[in-house]
């Protein structure tokens, strides 16, 4: 006899939230997770100086969705952080994203307002008016100058591709402004969970219908599990289908070499995050991590990501091929029945943190509503 109505591979986002919400409705969930540990790539822990680190890379929650925001809030309590990046640009260090500041800077401007600012991008800027790619994004925002100084660089560091090989959406993540704001994001609500978000996925597994399986590959005892109502796959899309459409076209994903080191003095640099874009260090950026929060400690730790082609998948890569690709999975996926398919690698999307909330969450409600109708219909 079965002991769950419910199979979720893997447990980030998008795992723990339908585990959530289909134990809130009385179902037995188990959840399967490969690596040692929940969270998915939100995980993070104290590490031995003392300090709340992300194992896989800061993860800056920000949302204008009102029902995302109700939903977290249930899990955590969240206080204010509005993420700032600072850019290392030959030597001067400078905001992004490009405001006022930015260009005054780099290029010795005095631009007072939005007015001025306007009148500098407009002469600067190369105009496309449906950006194919995101050279053109950015020119078609900034022009050349800031494109060769700010993105052209760094993005190949990142992707391994240069800009115009990429989706326009990829750039177009970055806004530019037209006064002194220097917050990378401008949504309504900007915050952090207050112990970390590992506290905060503890919190949305804690019920006794759900158990979760750590260091248990779904591919290892697949034939175990068979016996499902449904089933929610949140790794890698191609994986699921043994790659089967890998022998000519492989999807792309790029993974991050994590680099951490320990700094024997309070502070590292005056910023969580200060990005590289130039050619000078291989690296893209550093990040320390003492500075959410405001966390103390006599020593620092630092961490520089260096993005590699091997290793685990973090960033689908937005392009016209890898998306034909996905196509045919996504085919094959839509034929199978109670198999469903969430998140960033399910999906191949570029999912920011409250996009995956929200997916999981509307996918549940879609799913229920349909089960209410049919119960409703089938008069019971
Ligand atoms: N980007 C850049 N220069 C920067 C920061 C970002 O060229 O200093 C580009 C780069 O292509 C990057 C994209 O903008 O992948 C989106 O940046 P974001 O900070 O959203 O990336 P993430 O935090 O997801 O790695």
């Amino acid at each position: 006899m079965r002991n769950f109505d419910i199979l979720i591979i893997g447990c980030g986002i998008s795992g723990a939230v339908l585990a959530e919400r289909y134990a809130s409705v009385g179902k037995r969930v188990l959840v399967l997770e490969r690596r040692n540990h929940i969270g998915g790539n939100c995980y993070d822990y104290v590490d031995e100086n003392g300090i709340l680190v992300s194992k896989y890379g800061a993860h800056l929650f920000h949302t204008n969705d009102e029902s995302v925001w109700e939903y977290v809030n249930r899990f955590a309590s969240w206080y204010p952080w509005e993420h700032k990046v600072l850019a290392r640009v030959g030597e001067k260090t400078v905001p992004i994203p490009v405001n006022i500041d930015t260009v005054n800077m780099l290029f010795g401007k005095s631009i007072q307002g939005e007015e001025e600012m306007s009148q500098w991008l407009e002469k600067n800027r190369i105009p496309f008016k449906n950006p194919k790619n995101g050279e053109e994004a950015v020119l078609n925002r900034v022009g050349l100058e800031l494109y060769e100084k700010m993105f052209k660089h760094y993005t190949k560091k990142q992707w391994d591709k240069f800009p115009a090989e990429l989706d326009a959406s990829v750039l177009e993540r970055i806004p530019v402004r037209l006064n002194h704001d220097d917050r990378y994001f401008s949504d309504t609500f900007q915050a952090l969970p207050a112990g970390g978000y590992t506290k905060m996925f503890e919190k949305i597994l804690a019920h006794e219908n759900i158990e979760v399986r750590l260091n248990t590959d779904y591919f290892d005892v697949m034939h175990l599990y068979k016996n499902y109502d449904k089933l929610f796959y949140t790794g890698p899309i191609d994986r699921y289908f043994e790659f089967k459409h890998s022998l000519c076209e492989k999807l792309e994903y790029r993974s991050i070499n994590f680099v951490t080191e320990t700094v024997d003095r309070p502070f590292f640099q005056e910023n969580s995050v200060v990005n590289y874009p130039g050619t000078e260090v291989a690296f893209t950026r550093i990040i320390e991590y003492k500075h959410f929060g405001n966390q103390r400690s006599n020593k620092t730790t630092i961490v520089k990501e260096f993005t590699v082609d091997d290793g685990e998948p973090y960033y689908p890569v937005p392009n016209p091929r890898n998306q034909h690709i996905f196509e045919k999975y996504k085919a094959d996926a839509e034929k199978l029945t109670d198999v469903y398919f969430v998140g960033r690698l399910a999906n191949y999307k570029y999912f920011n943190m409250d996009q995956a909330f929200k997916n999981a969450l509307d996918l549940f409600t879609s799913l229920e509503e349909v089960c209410l109708e049919h119960l409703v219909t089938a008069g019971r």
